[in-house]
């Protein structure tokens, strides 16, 4: 298997190459230029198995130049013993007749970024073996708040590899904010930018495809790399957890295999539900992937129009991690439905880069509308359908999760669909603790965040996560915020680059 550019479909490299690289050097995204499929006999074959066993047979199918004990060592690095705190990995959890909540948060950070990161440095380290890299991979990262977190843990102390991350000064929570602050390890540097998340992003994305930073870098003995869900080693482990997911259903009775689910995502990049839509295309019985965002809501508008216009303002709300205008996977989705037409996604995104806007074929837009229900939610209703869900289910969702849930309720009102869906939970309740607590009704004006995992233990009746109670009273070793025209800077500062 191959991987081209999404903006060049002559660019072909292996997958160890791509994951390497993250972005191609003409601002395209790596995709494989066929796509494995999976038939019901081997989803018959993967019933009784372990997380373990089920991402090496799906992994198997993607990293084509991997070798299978390569892709063995990879899983049992990530997912291995003590890894994540559910034995499941994912777990899914019933709610009632129609949702079923895939927790995908039982990483070491508390985010289901954890399900990828965890896996990205054993994929990138081996990648760098197989292609015998001599330079220091510098893994550079722009954040709307969990991402920078489990990508600093998944890298820290790892050999060959520097990362540095950049978070939006005033858009991640207070538990997010003091995770990635205090983060030890000795090849690590963190930045907060006055800024939004997309400046964050943007200012990546221009570092990295300016050549003569590359040139640098290279000089010094560095070449970039990606951790962001750009990076194909990012998306290709969240395939799995949709195939082990309906594995699940079916070993646990809810469902025969041959059965279509549906399929609801709370939605920021773009990246965890393109992963659903690829289990789909390699033949996951899906029916419709739900789209799920919060009051920025260009992907809602996205799906029923067929005209990407980030050209709005934007919010800060109560789901930090969704809070983006600009949704990069989904240039891999444009890719895919225009039948791979790199020509046209050029235009589309050059139109995106000068305008803020493009509109698509009535042929792509309908092929979009047959798959996808893009619906969003406020942060007046999230805060609803937590203290809802809470009541009528007994179940304490996180708000990005309630963004989904509430985005299916509109879904069946809508359309009158039952069939069964799978709700993505991508976080713990206790990473956005003031938010849920004051949606359950509890105002703790006066509290400090300790204090605050404190109380929704009591509310929730749920444990509260190791990785974030140890957090109380570690040392901050990263307290600098700069001006996003200032990144490479503190790049070049950080890699003692004169
Ligand atoms: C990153 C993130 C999202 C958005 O996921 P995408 O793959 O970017 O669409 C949703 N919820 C949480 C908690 C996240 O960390």
């Amino acid at each position: 298997m191959n991987y081209i550019s999404t903006r060049n479909k002559n660019v072909k490299l292996t997958s160890a190459e791509a994951i390497k690289k993250g972005l191609s050097d003409d601002g395209g995204l790596f995709v494989p230029d066929e796509f494995p499929k999976i038939k019901k006999a081997d989803i018959e074959s993967l019933l009784g198995k372990t997380y373990i066993e089920r991402a090496n047979f799906i992994l198997s199918k993607f990293l084509t130049d991997f070798t299978k004990s390569e892709i063995e060592k990879c899983t049992e690095g990530a997912y291995g013993d003590g890894k994540f705190s559910s034995e499941k990995v994912a777990p899914v959890v019933k709610i009632n007749d129609s949702e079923y909540i895939l927790e995908l948060w039982h990483g070491p950070t508390c985010a289901f970024k954890d399900m990828a990161l965890q896996i990205l440095p054993h994929f990138m380290t081996t990648a760098m073996k197989k292609t015998g890299e001599d330079k220091t991979i510098v893994i550079l990262v722009a954040t709307s708040g969990d991402t920078g977190k489990a990508a600093l843990e998944g890298f820290k102390d790892v050999d060959g590899t520097k990362i540095i991350v950049f978070y939006p000064s005033e858009g991640v929570s207070d538990i997010q904010k003091l995770q990635m602050i205090t983060q030890d390890g000795r090849n690590v540097c963190v930045e907060g930018i006055s800024g939004n998340f997309d400046d964050a992003q943007t200012g990546v994305k221009k570092i990295f495809t300016n050549s003569e930073i590359s040139d640098e870098l290279e000089k010094n003995g560095f070449a970039f790399s990606s951790a962001n869900s750009i990076n194909w080693g990012r998306l290709v482990p969240q395939i799995v957890y949709y195939f082990s997911a309906y594995c699940d259903m079916v070993e646990g009775g809810e469902i025969q295999n041959g059965d279509k689910i549906n399929v609801c995502v709370p939605t920021g990049n773009f990246g965890n539900i393109l992963a659903a839509y690829y289990a789909r295309k390699m033949g996951l019985p899906v029916n419709k992937l739900i789209c799920a965002s919060n009051k920025n809501d260009v992907l809602t508008d996205f799906i029923k129009t067929g005209v990407y216009n980030k050209n709005r303002e934007f919010y800060q709300s109560v789901s930090p991690s969704m809070d983006i205008l600009i949704s990069s996977n989904l240039e891999r989705l444009l890719f895919d439905i225009s039948g791979n037409d790199d020509k046209k996604i050029n235009d589309l995104m050059n139109k995106l880069s000068a305008g803020g806007e493009y509109r698509l074929t009535k042929t792509m837009h309908n092929k979009i509308t047959k798959l996808f229900w893009g619906g969003c939610c406020d942060d007046y209703f999230t805060k609803v359908q937590i203290w809802k869900t809470f009541a009528e289910d007994g179940y304490t969702l996180d708000t990005h999760t309630a963004v989904a849930v509430d985005v299916y309720k509109q879904y069946v009102t809508e359309t009158g669909d039952m069939t069964k869906t799978i709700i993505a939970s991508t976080a713990s309740p206790f990473k956005f603790n003031a938010a849920v607590l004051s949606a359950l009704g509890i105002e703790p004006y006066d509290k400090n965040e300790f204090e605050l995992l404190d109380l929704l233990k009591e509310k929730s009746e749920m444990e509260i996560p190791e990785s974030l109670a140890a957090l109380n009273g570690k040392e901050i070793r990263f307290d600098e915020i700069i001006d996003a025209d200032e990144m490479y800077k503190s790049i070049k500062k950080a890699l003692n680059i004169k």
